[in-house]
């Protein structure tokens, strides 16, 4: 009987080959897997958002009749201070908080601050192990502000009916509900829960936090406002339980655009029953919020708002829980909750830019985009960096390359010129850090010596 007989070195051959392109194809797989390790537990962590806790907090604030910042506490369960003092009360309930009474004392001044007053914000920190300070502060605002009955504001006017039950008690629930769950995980950086008060008289208590964080130096990572997460029909009729709308400032490459870029892909993957839609603008028209303060300063900073807003209640006494959707602003927390843990636990950003502020970014050998970046945290923490690329017109990213644990990237034939690039940090734990973005330095005045011919 005749077969055919094989040389034995083929076969080891074949399987060596496939070895070597399994080892090179590695990292990429390898990334990808890590990833969803992270979801899987932002995942899990999403699940523990209870109902029944938002609905407690907003029937219990919406109970103090006005919140307005100037109220007076005609009896011991109304007005501001009041709020105030059972939310200290909630905070201090949650293990593993410090909480701040951030006080100020307020001359009357303005249209606004009809009367000097004082005014705390609400500051429960969770610490995070990261040697280097990272902070990431999380709000929502606990004042009210109603109409009198002519329909209009009169800001003396400080003692009209406001339970504002959806502006802005849902936005103080979910926080609220965020640091009950956080409270007892480990994170990196440190999240500040904040209740701001004074946002109806015009942003004030954010103000003055951003100005502080500011001025001591913070860094502040990322700024997340939840301000009106609860109404679902709007005053036309139409409904929309499914999309939160998170607004971002301009540019196309600022830090609040990335920021908000951040949220969508983490919620994408951890609540895709439950869309972010992406409003490139800062605030709605004539309307402010407690993110634009910190954007002003130059930290990144975002806004939540439902899909649908029904002007018909807002700023009113039918502002109260019957006409809001709890189960709606359950999902609006866990997409915040999601995005929010995700930047805790992952690395801090990487540096993209010189001490001079100029982009870490060149044209290699002539042609090609050569990308540079700084990192000094643990490399023993993270799977290695990613590098992100768009049409400089594209709304989102477009290729992601895995760079591993060095610190430059090559895209040979690229021009730097002509599209955008960006760069994270992919942890271990498969969370990924904020995309950094690789932007044109600020143009400064020339200054020439001349005199004009007359
Ligand atoms: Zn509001």
């Amino acid at each position: 009987m005749t077969g055919k007989v094989e040389k034995p070195g083929k076969d080891i051959f074949v399987i060596i080959l496939c070895l070597v392109f399994i080892l090179l194809a590695r990292p990429g797989l390898k990334a990808q897997e890590i990833e969803a390790r992270g979801y899987e537990f932002l995942k899990k962590i999403v699940d523990r958002v209870s109902e029944a806790n938002i609905s407690t907090t907003i029937k219990s604030l919406q109970s103090f009749k006005t919140r307005n910042l100037l109220s007076e506490s005609r009896t011991p369960d109304s007005g501001i201070e009041a709020a105030r003092r059972w939310l200290i009360k909630e905070f201090q309930k949650i293990q593993g908080l410090e909480v701040v009474d951030d006080g100020y004392f307020l001359p009357k001044q303005g249209q606004r601050i009809v009367r000097d007053t004082e005014l705390h914000n609400i500051v429960a920190i969770k610490k995070g192990k990261a040697s280097r300070e990272r902070i990431i502060v999380v709000n929502a605002h606990y004042d009210t502000i109603a109409v009198s009955a002519d329909g209009r504001f009169h800001y003396e006017d400080v003692n009209t009916e406001a339970p504002g039950a959806n502006d802005d008690a849902s936005g103080v629930a979910a926080l609220l509900e965020m640091a009950r769950i956080m409270a007892s995980l480990e994170t990196e950086a440190t999240v500040h829960f904040i209740a701001f008060a004074g946002e109806e008289q015009g942003l004030v208590g954010s103000t003055l936090y951003a100005q502080k964080m500011k001025k001591q130096g913070k860094n502040v990572e990322a700024v997340l406002t939840m301000d009106m997460i609860s109404n679902i029909k709007a005053g036309n009729g139409y409904i929309d339980s499914t999309r939160v709308r998170v607004f971002s400032d301009d540019p196309n490459d600022s830090p609040s655009r990335e920021l908000a870029r951040y949220v969508k892909k983490v919620a994408e993957q951890v609540y895709p029953s439950f869309e972010v839609n992406l409003i490139y603008r800062a605030d709605r028209f004539g309307r402010g919020g407690d993110h634009t303060p910190f954007v002003i300063e130059g930290y990144p900073g975002i806004r939540f708002t439902e899909a649908r807003e029904n002007y018909s209640i807002q700023h009113t006494p039918y502002d109260t829980i019957e006409n809001l959707s709890v189960p709606y602003c359950a999902d609006v927390t866990r997409v915040v909750l999601a995005a929010t843990l995700s930047l805790a636990c992952a690395p801090e950003p990487p540096l993209v830019t010189s001490d001079r502020g100029a982009p870490l970014l060149s044209r290699g050998q002539g042609y090609d985009a050569e990308l540079h970046w700084k990192w000094d945290g643990d490399r023993e923490k993270i799977s290695g960096f990613k590098v992100y690329v768009r049409d400089t017109r594209s709304p989102f990213w477009e290729r992601c390359y895995f760079a591993g644990k060095s610190d430059s990237f090559v895209l040979k034939n690229v021009s730097i010129d002509d599209l955008t690039f960006g760069l994270s940090v992919l942890g271990q734990n498969g969370l990924e850090s904020l995309v950094s973005t690789y932007r044109m330095p600020p143009r400064r005045r020339a200054e020439f010596i001349f005199k004009e011919i007359k």
